[in-house]
Protein backbone atom coordinates (compact mmCIF):
# COMPACT_ATOMS: atom_id res chain seq x y z
CA UNK A 1 0.00 0.00 0.00
CA UNK A 2 1.05 3.68 -0.49
CA UNK A 3 2.25 5.69 3.05
CA UNK A 4 2.72 9.21 3.17
CA UNK A 5 4.95 9.98 6.87
CA UNK A 6 4.39 13.80 7.75
CA UNK A 7 6.88 15.01 10.30
CA UNK A 8 9.04 18.13 10.61
CA UNK A 9 11.33 16.60 12.55
CA UNK A 10 13.74 13.61 10.64
CA UNK A 11 14.60 11.49 13.45
CA UNK A 12 10.67 11.05 13.38
CA UNK A 13 10.42 10.52 9.80
CA UNK A 14 13.00 7.88 9.36
CA UNK A 15 11.54 6.33 12.63
CA UNK A 16 8.09 5.69 10.99
CA UNK A 17 9.96 4.87 7.42
CA UNK A 18 11.34 1.95 9.06
CA UNK A 19 8.62 0.88 10.46
CA UNK A 20 6.55 0.92 8.07
CA UNK A 21 8.98 -0.71 5.67
CA UNK A 22 7.26 -4.05 5.41
CA UNK A 23 3.63 -2.91 5.22
CA UNK A 24 4.39 -0.62 1.92
CA UNK A 25 6.02 2.21 -0.52
CA UNK A 26 6.74 4.59 2.22
CA UNK A 27 7.19 8.76 0.84
CA UNK A 28 7.76 11.58 3.05
CA UNK A 29 6.63 15.16 3.59
CA UNK A 30 7.89 17.56 6.01
CA UNK A 31 5.35 19.96 6.74
CA UNK A 32 1.49 20.55 5.87
CA UNK A 33 2.29 22.13 2.91
CA UNK A 34 4.51 19.12 1.03
CA UNK A 35 1.78 17.02 2.80
CA UNK A 36 -1.22 18.35 0.76
CA UNK A 37 0.19 18.31 -2.21
CA UNK A 38 1.71 14.94 -2.36
CA UNK A 39 -1.75 13.95 -1.62
CA UNK A 40 -3.68 15.91 -4.27
CA UNK A 41 -1.18 15.02 -6.90
CA UNK A 42 -1.29 11.36 -6.04
CA UNK A 43 -5.19 11.20 -5.98
CA UNK A 44 -4.79 13.32 -9.38
CA UNK A 45 -2.85 10.24 -10.98
CA UNK A 46 -5.26 7.43 -9.62
CA UNK A 47 -2.76 6.22 -6.42
CA UNK A 48 -3.94 7.97 -3.81
CA UNK A 49 -2.27 7.29 -0.35
CA UNK A 50 -3.71 4.58 1.59
CA UNK A 51 -2.38 5.60 4.65
CA UNK A 52 -1.13 8.94 5.95
CA UNK A 53 0.93 9.45 9.63
CA UNK A 54 0.25 13.31 10.04
CA UNK A 55 2.14 15.15 12.65
CA UNK A 56 0.31 18.07 14.47
CA UNK A 57 3.02 20.06 15.48
CA UNK A 58 4.80 21.69 12.10
CA UNK A 59 5.94 24.96 10.69
CA UNK A 60 4.56 26.24 6.84
CA UNK A 61 1.00 24.34 7.70
CA UNK A 62 0.48 22.33 11.06
CA UNK A 63 -1.49 19.01 10.74
CA UNK A 64 -4.84 20.59 11.37
CA UNK A 65 -4.87 22.19 8.60
CA UNK A 66 -3.47 19.84 6.26
CA UNK A 67 -6.23 17.38 7.55
CA UNK A 68 -8.75 19.50 6.62
CA UNK A 69 -7.53 20.23 3.20
CA UNK A 70 -7.14 16.60 2.19
CA UNK A 71 -10.80 16.10 3.64
CA UNK A 72 -11.76 18.61 1.56
CA UNK A 73 -10.20 17.76 -1.26
CA UNK A 74 -11.42 13.94 -0.73
CA UNK A 75 -15.18 15.10 -0.92
CA UNK A 76 -14.25 17.62 -3.94
CA UNK A 77 -13.08 14.54 -6.11
CA UNK A 78 -15.81 12.51 -4.83
CA UNK A 79 -13.87 9.97 -2.93
CA UNK A 80 -16.69 8.39 -0.85
CA UNK A 81 -16.45 7.18 2.99
CA UNK A 82 -15.02 3.58 2.89
CA UNK A 83 -12.50 4.79 0.17
CA UNK A 84 -11.22 7.68 2.40
CA UNK A 85 -7.78 7.44 3.33
CA UNK A 86 -6.79 6.44 6.95
CA UNK A 87 -4.94 9.40 8.81
CA UNK A 88 -3.16 8.81 11.75
CA UNK A 89 -2.60 12.31 13.29
CA UNK A 90 1.08 11.62 15.67
CA UNK A 91 1.36 14.02 19.15
CA UNK A 92 2.85 14.54 21.73
CA UNK A 93 0.98 13.40 25.31
CA UNK A 94 0.16 16.97 26.01
CA UNK A 95 -1.69 17.58 23.15
CA UNK A 96 -5.18 16.53 23.80
CA UNK A 97 -7.69 19.86 22.68
CA UNK A 98 -5.44 19.51 19.50
CA UNK A 99 -6.23 15.38 19.05
CA UNK A 100 -10.32 16.48 19.88
CA UNK A 101 -10.01 19.44 17.16
CA UNK A 102 -8.50 16.57 14.66
CA UNK A 103 -11.43 14.31 15.41
CA UNK A 104 -14.55 16.64 15.53
CA UNK A 105 -13.26 19.31 13.25
CA UNK A 106 -10.59 17.10 10.76
CA UNK A 107 -12.21 13.86 10.56
CA UNK A 108 -8.69 12.03 11.24
CA UNK A 109 -9.25 8.50 11.62
CA UNK A 110 -7.27 8.33 15.07
CA UNK A 111 -4.09 9.35 16.82
CA UNK A 112 -0.90 7.67 18.18
CA UNK A 113 0.75 9.71 20.74
CA UNK A 114 4.72 9.98 20.32
CA UNK A 115 7.01 8.30 20.65
CA UNK A 116 5.18 5.63 18.51
CA UNK A 117 6.03 1.51 19.63
CA UNK A 118 5.39 -0.26 16.63
CA UNK A 119 2.88 -2.93 18.07
CA UNK A 120 0.50 0.05 18.48
CA UNK A 121 0.75 1.20 15.33
CA UNK A 122 0.47 -2.08 13.54
CA UNK A 123 -2.82 -2.64 16.22
CA UNK A 124 -4.47 0.30 14.52
CA UNK A 125 -3.77 -0.87 11.02
CA UNK A 126 -5.46 -4.14 11.96
CA UNK A 127 -8.30 -1.80 12.94
CA UNK A 128 -8.75 0.47 10.24
CA UNK A 129 -7.79 -1.99 7.57
CA UNK A 130 -6.35 0.86 5.15
CA UNK A 131 -8.14 0.11 1.26
CA UNK A 132 -5.43 -2.01 0.34
CA UNK A 133 -4.99 -5.19 1.73
CA UNK A 134 -1.66 -6.04 3.58
CA UNK A 135 -0.20 -8.88 5.99
CA UNK A 136 2.78 -7.29 8.30
CA UNK A 137 6.11 -9.84 8.70
CA UNK A 138 6.84 -11.33 11.63
CA UNK A 139 10.07 -9.85 11.86
CA UNK A 140 11.33 -7.75 14.98
MG1 LIG B 1 6.41 18.35 14.80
Amino acid sequence: MRILVVDDEPYNRMLLQQMLKPVGECDLAIDGREAVEAFMMALDEGQPYDLILLDIMMPEMNGQDALKSIRAYEQEQGVAGGNETVIFMTTALDTETQVVEAFFKGRCTDYLTKPIQREVLFDKLREYKPRHHWEPCNQD
